[in-house]
Order: structure tokens, then C-alpha cells, then sequence
């Protein structure tokens, strides 16, 4: 191990902490446009993305985040059509997003070309489907820009960003939020990627606190990812309704069984409601996000 190369995650270095990987083999590195964006081949976790020195996917823990993003929000709002992704450059959450049959359009806003460009080449397992899905919009631009201007409307708006450092600042401030309201259409849902919560309580209770001032239901779910390292992530819910947030587990069952019940390997009907139990000490920050 000794003459392996570590590479270190970098996210949590003002905690003064770092998960660290043996590397096999880097694959591509590259400063693009936007950010740093490294692939490497690590023996446990398979290929392995990073941007900023911060996890973004890899092939052995991908399924639990991209299945609850997904899953989550299109099961409980229950006749979603139109979908958007804003960041996602990666296609981990469109593949699962294009399991839906009910979904007659899938829009995903990425702001850097470079990560599309790879993912065609590193990640076909994602790609490769969602490229060949005549529902699959793929839009070069700022999200930022984007809900700030188009005239669409959309059911399901999930926002699979960076952390917010670097181009995905922005997708973490009330004007980004405010802006997805204005096109979501009415009984719509948004889930964001909100970070870990024992690590970055901060940027969940941002979050909350904006979702509390402009949408009817706001709050968080979780899951264990173990590349998120740091324990639950949570994933923040927006919603013009508390509706589907309240759906029942049957409900649930019985859409997944509509949707041809593909498969999974994390998300089911009763993880997707458990998700919504909160442990306390997150039940409390969410509690405490003012709007
Ligand atoms: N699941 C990962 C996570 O939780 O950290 C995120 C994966 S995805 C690769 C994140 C994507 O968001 C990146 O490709 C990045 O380029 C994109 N992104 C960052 N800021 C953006 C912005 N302002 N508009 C659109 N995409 C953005």
C-alpha cells in the first residue's frame, strides 16, 4: 500500500478531518472550465469521481443516493411528466429517473460540458440509456440561469449539485429556490442534495429555512451513503403541497407496482417513508431553520 497513491477528500479539511482513498489507477484529471475533476480506479468503491477535492459518485455506492433522489420525490408526487435535473452532469440520477414510464420529458441543466463529456466515456452504465431515451433533453448552462428564464413548467425538480463551494454556490441561496418555484407547476415537488448534517448542519438549515419562506411543505429526508462520509445525508424537500410528503406506504406500493416495479437496490416503499423519520439532532436543526 505504502508506494499507492492516497487521494485525499478534501471537503472537511476546516473540520480537520479527511477520507482518504488508495488509488489503483487515475483515469483522468483534468482542470476544466469550471473546477478540478479527477476519475480514479479504487479497489473497493470501483471508479471513483471527484470535483474540488469533494466525492461526487462511484460505481459501488452510486445506487442509494441516486435511487432516494429520484424515487423519492417522483412515487410521492404520483403523476410527475415533466422532470428537471439541475447538476447531474454524471446521468446517475437521469437513468433513474427515466425508469419512470409515467415521465414524458427529462431536462438536465448541467453548467460543465467537460463532466457530460467524460461521463459518455467513464460512466455508460448511466449514460449510455439516457443518451438513447428520446425523453432526454441535455442542456449546457447555469441552473442559476436557467430556472431564472425558461418558460417551462415542471412536475419534479431535483437539484443534484456540488456542495456549495464554486459554480454550485448559488444553488443553495433563496433566489435559486425562489426561481424553481416560479417554474414548478402547481402540486410540484423539489428535492436538493443538502449535504451531511454532523458535518454541515449550516447548509441544511439554509436551505430549510428558504424552503420554509417560499414553499407550503419544506423539511428533509436521509439515507447512508458511505462515500458522503460523515453519517446521514439529507436531502431537502420543497413542495406546493404537504400532500405528497403525507402519501401512504400503500400508495407508495401501489405506484411503484404501476411503474412496472423495476428494479432496485436501496429505495422500497417503506425505506422511502422510514427516510422521513428524522433522527433528533437533525429533526432539531430542521426545526430550527427559520424562514
Ligand atoms: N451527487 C453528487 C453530490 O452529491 O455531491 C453531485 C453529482 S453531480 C456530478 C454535480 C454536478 O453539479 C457537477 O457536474 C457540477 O458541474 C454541477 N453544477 C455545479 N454548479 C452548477 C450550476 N450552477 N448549474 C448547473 N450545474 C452545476
Amino acid at each position: 500500500m505504502a508506494d499507492k497513491r492516497w487521494i485525499p477528500e478534501t471537503l472537511f479539511d476546516a473540520l480537520g478531518f479527511r477520507m482518504t482513498f488508495a488509488v489503483e489507477k487515475v483515469l483522468y484529471e483534468l482542470e476544466t472550465e469550471h473546477q478540478h475533476l479527477v476519475l480514479f480506479e479504487q479497489k473497493h468503491f470501483g471508479k471513483v469521481l471527484m470535483l474540488d477535492g469533494a466525492t461526487q459518485v462511484t460505481t459501488r455506492d452510486e445506487f442509494i443516493y441516486h435511487e432516494m433522489m429520484t424515487h423519492v420525490p417522483i412515487l410521492a408526487h404520483g403523476s410527475a411528466r415533466e422532470v428537471l435535473v439541475i447538476g447531474g452532469g454524471d446521468c446517475g440520477i437521469a437513468e433513474e429517473v427515466l425508469k419512470h414510464k409515467t415521465v414524458t420529458r427529462l431536462t438536465q441543466v448541467e453548467i460543465d460540458e467537460s463532466v457530460v463529456d467524460f461521463s459518455k466515456e467513464h460512466f455508460p452504465e448511466f449514460t449510455g440509456p439516457v443518451f438513447a431515451d428520446p425523453r432526454f433533453e441535455s442542456v449546457i448552462a447555469d441552473g442559476m440561469k436557467y430556472v431564472a428564464e425558461t418558460d417551462r413548467r415542471f412536475d419534479v425538480i431535483i437539484v443534484d449539485s456540488t456542495d456549495p463551494q464554486g459554480p454550485g454556490a448559488v444553488l443553495f441561496t433563496r433566489e435559486f429556490y425562489a426561481a424553481c418555484k416560479r417554474c414548478m407547476a402547481k402540486g410540484g415537488v423539489m428535492v436538493t442534495q443538502n449535504g451531511v448534517p454532523f458535518f454541515q448542519p449550516d447548509e441544511l438549515i439554509s436551505s430549510v429555512g428558504h424552503f420554509r419562506a417560499l414553499f407550503a411543505d419544506a423539511g428533509c429526508y436521509v439515507a447512508a451513503i458511505p462515500t458522503y462520509v460523515g453519517g446521514h445525508m439529507a436531502m431537502g424537500w420543497a413542495a406546493d403541497d404537504t400532500a405528497p410528503r403525507a402519501t401512504p406506504v400503500e400508495t407508495i406500493a401501489a405506484r411503484y407496482a404501476a411503474a412496472g416495479a423495476f428494479a432496485t437496490k436501496y429505495w422500497t416503499p417503506e425505506v422511502h417513508k422510514a427516510a422521513f423519520a428524522l433522527p433528533r439532532f437533525i429533526a432539531e436543526a430542521v426545526a430550527a431553520a427559520k424562514a
